[in-house]
């Protein structure tokens, strides 16, 4: 079956992230009948710590998150699934261990927004992760920080791998090649591989200004020749207008790059869903 016939996104934001305070669990409902999605993992963002922590849902409050959107399952075709956009902090690794084992989620998806505390995924804080030192350089940082969070073993999925360049152009014109992402991506596949973590496609990149998916291709076919296969596609949204969005596209990219399936999770057991 091909994704055309059974689409699915497993990234989308609802009312408990802040950037997404009016889309409803609903409103997503309707636009996936409408546009014939099968599936929506909603990952609200999750920040346990640091000057975000108010950002994304509050730990009290995800039981009344994940109970909301079992409910709604009942109404509706579409199937909804349980997650969390989680952002990972060395530090705090017993501590959401504890939280994401306390509740039902059915994949649980990791971000790296701050590595080593840098919001780079802020027009202010991004250009002070690449000043002073090459691109390669800044990236083994952060591959080595999404190394870390990798072998925590939180999580299934880690979220657009290459979002630094959300920002980049602030600090540098050209357009980023394989070459410039460093070697520690390569440590980074090999855990992945280890930990039985996929990566995902990310297609809120093609909205952003460099206007390419996360991650880009290049790296998808490093990942591929690595024997990374774990792979879910995600549109990141934070709006009902945006689901879906360039789905079908990410995976024709897929197949044309040799993977044979796309991942779905349920109970956190991962099924391949072949393309
Ligand atoms: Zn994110
Ligand atoms: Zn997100």
């Amino acid at each position: 079956m091909t994704q055309q016939g059974y689409l699915v996104d497993y990234h989308v934001h609802e009312t408990y992230s802040s950037d997404a305070r009016n889309s409803t669990v609903e409103s997503y409902i309707k636009v996936a009948e409408k546009i014939g999605l099968k599936e929506i993992a909603f990952a609200t963002h999750f920040i346990i710590t640091g000057y975000d922590k108010f950002f994304g849902i509050q730990e009290h409050q995800i039981a009344d998150y994940v109970e909301n959107i079992k409910n709604l399952d009942e109404t509706t075709d579409v199937k909804l699934l349980v997650s969390l956009e989680v952002d990972y902090f060395p530090d705090e690794e017993k501590r959401l261990e504890k939280i994401l084992d306390d509740y039902c989620f059915d994949y649980v998806l990791g971000s790296t927004h701050y590595p080593n505390d840098v919001d780079i995924g802020s027009r202010k804080h991004a250009p002070g992760f690449f000043a002073g030192r090459s691109l390669g350089e800044a990236c083994d940082e952060f591959y080595s920080f999404t190394k870390m969070a990798v072998e925590s073993g939180l999580f299934d999925v880690v979220a657009h791998l290459d979002y630094w360049r959300k920002f980049l152009h602030l600090v540098r014109d050209e357009p980023v090649e394989l070459k410039d992402y460093g070697t520690v991506v390569y440590d980074l596949f090999d855990a992945m591989n280890s930990h039985e973590v996929g990566l995902e496609v990310n297609t809120s990149g093609r909205r952003h200004k460099h206007g390419v998916q996360y991650p880009i291709k290049e790296f998808l076919q490093a990942a591929y020749a690595s024997g990374v296969d774990r792979i879910t596609i995600g549109s990141d949204s934070h709006v009902p207008d945006t689901l879906g969005y360039w789905l079908p596209e990410a995976v024709d990219l897929l197949r044309d790059l040799g993977f044979n399936g796309i991942s779905r999770y349920k109970d956190r057991k991962r099924t391949l869903h072949p393309i």
